[in-house]
């Protein structure tokens, strides 16, 4: 009786270890079997969230280097119509 107790308490401690997804924050069982792991990196929230991710990070990417000034007149030669050259 005493060792099912046992068993039983471990059993409700292992239920209790949790761990964050680093990608989405969703809360996930550790030491999960590989096909449930797999079935939440498959996932609508998790994909979603990575896409998220990787846009940003790309975004990041080609902000680097670029002055303020830079960026100023990227976002002008993108909203203005094109100078009209002299022939
Ligand atoms: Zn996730």
């Amino acid at each position: 009786m005493q060792a099912a107790a046992r068993g039983q308490a471990e059993q409700e401690e292992l239920a209790k270890k949790m761990e964050v997804c680093d990608v989405c924050g969703s809360l996930l069982v550790a030491n999960d079997t590989q096909q449930r792991v797999d079935e939440h990196l498959m996932g609508k929230q998790h994909m979603g969230y990575a896409r998220i991710r990787a846009a940003i990070e790309g975004r990041k990417v080609r902000c680097r280097g670029h002055s303020v000034r830079d960026r100023i007149i990227s976002v002008i030669q993108l909203t203005l119509p094109p100078f009209p050259s002299i022939l």
